[in-house]
């Protein structure tokens, strides 16, 4: 009888304990890399381990892809445009492969050799401006990715033309993204959330087998106030819009996301986009997230819906200019529409 009641407390209190462990409050460290704010939330017994590692690799993401500060692989890459090939790591070598292949979707959206243009209007720097037609059609001139070469035979990339200049700010996010999620799972982690500044990937549930609920940003009001959520496990969630970064000149804004064709801002029918990544069928998921999420952008609610519809596994929200939210099919019962400013209208 003693025995039988000491077994029942026993069972009581590890089953206490284990809803305990399960239940216990994050690791959620604060980083800052790839000029935004990285937040996580990591659980189980590895969890500071494991988020600490991500932290390292971020810093390492930074300075190997940077074309900001010196240093790394790009800036060699650029520096010798036009001269030569430069030998590159796997990781480069794989996001300038998926650049190009992104470039090929996106029938050259998105290009990852926009570089000279991006530095021409300037928008990362202090001192922005409009540069002229002649010298944005001059610049045009450089910004093709399918010029890049790669030699994966001997690991080596080479830009053709001289003051050709690759770009990964429109990917790299999205890579590092599931860098962590790489590092997560190495660690025995099963329950994980980062977001590189609104790029969040999610590895599982929560620990009590919730769905994460993600904020879809309101492109037009004050960051953290939204227009919708998604409610999602193993997934990627990565958006873009013109409200990121720009600056504002005669009551025009002039944002960060630019279009090849034109050499300027896109000016597409959307303000915002999210594209919605399965992790489960998608091994890349935030990477090509990340890839998709400018492309679309850049190529507008009808061909972008077309592009996403056209990807297993893929999904998006598209708000555009005339304040409608339009989501894929494959969104009708994740996402809900919740917009405190009243002024969007959910297309369904
Ligand atoms: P995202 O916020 O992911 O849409 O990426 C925007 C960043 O990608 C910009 O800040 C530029 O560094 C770069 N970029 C701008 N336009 C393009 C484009 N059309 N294709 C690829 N990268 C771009
Ligand atoms: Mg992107």
């Amino acid at each position: 009888m003693k025995n039988k009641l000491t077994l029942i407390l026993l069972l009581i209190f590890s089953i206490s304990l284990f809803g305990c462990s399960s239940q216990a409050a994050p690791y959620s460290p604060e980083s800052f890399y790839m000029g935004t704010v990285i937040n996580q939330k990591v659980y189980g017994k590895n969890a500071k381990k494991a988020g600490d590692l991500v932290i390292d690799r971020m810093k390492e993401i930074e300075a190997s892809m940077t074309i900001n500060t010196p240093g790394g692989e790009i800036n060699p890459l650029n520096d010798a445009a036009g001269l030569n090939p430069v030998p590159v790591s796997p990781s480069v070598m794989f996001l300038l492969n998926k650049s190009k292949e992104y470039g090929e979707l996106s029938q050259g959206a998105f290009d990852v050799t926009i570089g000279p243009l991006v530095k021409e209007w300037g928008i990362f720097t202090d001192n922005p401006k409009i540069p002229s037609s002649d010298k944005i059609n001059e610049l045009l001139k450089l910004v093709d990715y399918k010029t890049l070469l790669i030699d994966t035979m001997n690991n080596t990339a080479m830009l053709p033309m001289k003051g050709q200049i690759v770009d990964l700010g429109g990917i790299a996010k999205g890579y590092a993204g599931n860098e962590a999620i790489r590092i997560y799972k190495e660690n025995e982690i099963t329950s994980g959330f980062i977001n590189l500044g609104g790029n969040v990937v999610v590895l599982g549930t929560k620990p009590d087998g919730a769905l994460w609920n993600i904020g879809v940003q309101n492109p037009r009001d004050v960051n953290g106030k939204i227009i919708g959520k998604l409610a999602v496990k193993d997934t990627a969630i990565v958006s873009s819009g013109d409200y990121e970064r720009f600056f504002e000149k005669d009551g025009v804004r002039y944002h960060h996301i630019l279009d090849p064709k034109t050499g300027s801002p896109s000016k597409s029918d959307l303000i915002g986009v999210t594209i919605v990544v399965d992790s489960t069928i998608v091994t890349d998921s935030s990477t090509d997230g990340d890839a998709l999420s400018t492309s679309v952008f850049v190529l507008g609610l009808d061909k972008g819906r077309q592009l996403v519809e056209s990807l297993k596994g893929v999904n998006a929200v598209f708000i555009t200019e005339d304040k409608k939210v339009y989501v894929t099919s494959g969104l009708k019962d994740k996402f809900t529409f919740d917009d405190e400013s009243k002024v969007y209208q959910y297309v369904q």
